[in-house]
């Protein structure tokens, strides 16, 4: 498991839903080999679970990893 380094995190207010002060997280970390990016995303909306989802932008470790937001673990 090698643990990614966070380049960038971005809060923005999520004005879709009108039920109330929801977030929109986004960090950007830099992949395992260093030539590119991996990007979590995450949305907090009141009374729900929040669910994030993680994409590696970079095609060589995208084979050789899966991807749990701060993390990459070896397939
Ligand atoms: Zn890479």
């Amino acid at each position: 498991m090698i643990k990614l380094k966070l380049i960038k995190e971005i809060i923005k207010d999520n004005e879709e839903w009108g039920e109330g002060p929801g977030e929109i997280i986004e960090e950007i970390y830099r992949c395992p080999c260093g030539n590119g990016l991996v990007l979590y995303r995450e949305e907090i909306v009141p009374d729900f679970f929040p669910m994030g989802k993680t994409h590696c932008g970079c095609k060589e470790c995208k084979e050789k990893y899966s991807f749990d937001r701060e993390k990459a673990i070896e397939q």
